[in-house]
């Protein structure tokens, strides 16, 4: 018999209305655990209550708030691989990867710890003679975290860390494919010394719990990641409030392969990219667009690499590949495929179902060839262990596929030529974009987000962060009677 897990609401673990099973996607017999879900009526008290904590955690000193972070952080880089193995126990992917995810999760909290101190404003003088101006950033209230599944842990600290670090109320849903890793990280901000209410944890569906937060009007800012369908219905339902929003959907990213490129490099780069996570990254390099002079020996490479990745139990050593997340998403990575092919696109190898020794939801990384832009394949967020190679004649075919999308997240290439590189970083329209990188991969201290499909509102992390959880004050100030 396992205790449920419950939510954590008003400074206090509560039980909801029902409750969800948790399985571990390597081993359908392990048993994460059960998971209770919000009422409609624990929503409610979650939010009354995290408007007056905001208002007492507005008024902490600096130094206060930035302990409490520092004090978040510190324990999720200690306890790194034992929360890494919860949460490849309940995502999937290879401990290594999750327990990467803790750590860095954790100096997400760490860096905004530091950004507590330094939340500096800017003055200015009045055009009206005698009078100044003193312009400075205060918080925006009670913030609606609403996080994925493929990374539980790093989504959802990169929003909770700075909503508090500038004085807000958190209310995190996390999604209910990966709950054990939330309440992991709720244990540890239950800790603190914070306001009562001032952080919630509130477990349940997205088309209930989550329409419900995001069309409150007792929500002050949401920030979302998730699918583009889901973040449309946000953005609407936001709107009728006029709730300050900000999300991150995906995206269907190229890493262009140049004739001068070290191909060695070029593919451990595509294969890294592709199918890291299990190629459920929304920075994933879903579409690699190649130069026609090295297509065939980075295609031969490339598909000796994939079949050569191990796919196993995400708990096992030496797993390169985990499971895919749930029976939907494999459900839907086995149409792309059937699609791929009824479009005309070759499976070079892998993309089938694989049976193990445990009973979970495996896939081989599978490789499209002869692909054009044009397939469904290239255009759709697969979220799949699948790539897919485009052959282009030159480097103005090459970024004329990539920018050809309606996502815009991050973008690659390889290249030893440093002319068409610069021209590639300044012409390609996505948020990021790296030379001789991954197209996955980003650091905590700078922006991340991107264009089109693929983000909508203010960038996320780094000093960026504070555009969206804080909303300005310029202030007059006239010494009254002159001297
Ligand atoms: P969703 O967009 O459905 O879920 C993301 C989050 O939003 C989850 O917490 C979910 O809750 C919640 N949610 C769902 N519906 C609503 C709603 N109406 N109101 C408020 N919150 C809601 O993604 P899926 O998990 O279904 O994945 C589907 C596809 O989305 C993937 O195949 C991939 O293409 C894309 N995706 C992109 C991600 C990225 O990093 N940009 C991350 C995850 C998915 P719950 O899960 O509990 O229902």
């Amino acid at each position: 018999m396992t205790d449920t897990k419950l939510n954590y609401i008003a400074g206090a673990w509560t039980k909801g209305i029902s409750e969800i099973e948790n399985r571990n996607p390597s081993d359908l017999s392990d048993l994460v655990g059960m998971f209770t879900q919000a009422s409609p009526d624990d929503l409610q008290r979650t939010l009354d209550q995290a408007r007056v904590a905001q208002a007492e955690w507005a008024a902490y000193g600096m130094e206060r708030k930035q302990a409490v972070l520092m004090s978040i952080g510190n324990e999720m880089m200690e306890r790194a691989e034992e929360l890494g193995i919860l949460l490849s126990r309940e995502e999937g992917k290879p401990i290594a990867e999750g327990k990467g995810e803790v750590y860095r999760a954790g100096q997400f909290f760490t860096y905004y710890a530091a950004e507590c101190l330094r939340q500096l404003g800017e003055n200015a003088d009045s055009v009206r003679e005698g009078v100044e101006i003193d312009i400075r950033r205060e918080p925006v209230g009670v913030v609606a975290v609403i996080s994925p599944w493929n990374f539980p842990t790093a989504t959802a600290s990169w929003k909770i860390a700075p909503a508090l670090c500038y004085g807000n109320a958190v209310v995190w849903k996390p999604a209910n494919a990966t709950p054990a890793s939330a309440v992991a990280l709720t244990e540890i901000i239950a800790k603190q010394d914070v306001p009562k209410g001032l952080f919630s944890l509130v477990m349940g569906s997205g088309g209930t719990i989550g329409q419900q937060m995001v069309e409150s009007p007792k929500v002050d800012a949401i920030s979302f990641t998730g699918s583009v369908p889901v973040g449309k219905g946000i953005a609407a339902a936001a709107i009728q409030n006029l709730t300050k929003v900000q999300m991150e959907m995906g995206s269907k990213n190229a890493l262009a392969v140049m004739d001068d490129a070290d191909l060695d490099l070029a593919v451990t780069l595509a294969l890294g990219g592709a199918f890291g996570g299990t190629g459920q990254k929304c920075t994933a390099s879903s579409r690699l667009v190649v130069h026609a002079d090295i297509h065939d020996a980075f295609v031969e490479k490339l598909v000796a690499g994939a079949k050569a990745m191990k796919v196993g139990h995400g708990q096992s050593d030496g797993t390169q590949l985990g499971p895919v997340v749930s029976a939907q998403q494999l459900k839907e990575n086995l149409a792309y495929v059937e699609l791929g092919l009824s479009e005309g696109a070759e499976l070079a190898c892998g993309g089938v179902r694989l049976d193990m020794e445990h009973d979970g939801f495996y896939m081989s990384p599978g490789v499209f060839v002869n692909t054009n832009n044009d397939m469904r394949i290239n255009r759709e967020e697969m979220f799949a262990p699948l790539t897919c190679v485009i052959k282009v004649a030159s480097y103005e075919e090459a970024l004329a596929v990539v920018n050809d999308t309606n996502f815009g997240l991050t973008s690659g290439i390889v290249t030893q030529n440093l002319a068409r590189a610069t021209h590639f970083r300044r012409n390609a329209r996505t948020g990021v974009v790296t030379v001789n990188l991954p197209t996955a991969g980003t650091d905590y201290h700078v922006p991340f987000g991107g264009r089109g499909d693929s983000s909508y509102g203010s960038r996320e992390q780094g000093k960026a962060a504070a555009e969206f959880y804080t909303t300005v004050k310029t202030a007059y100030i006239s010494a009254g009677t002159p001297l």
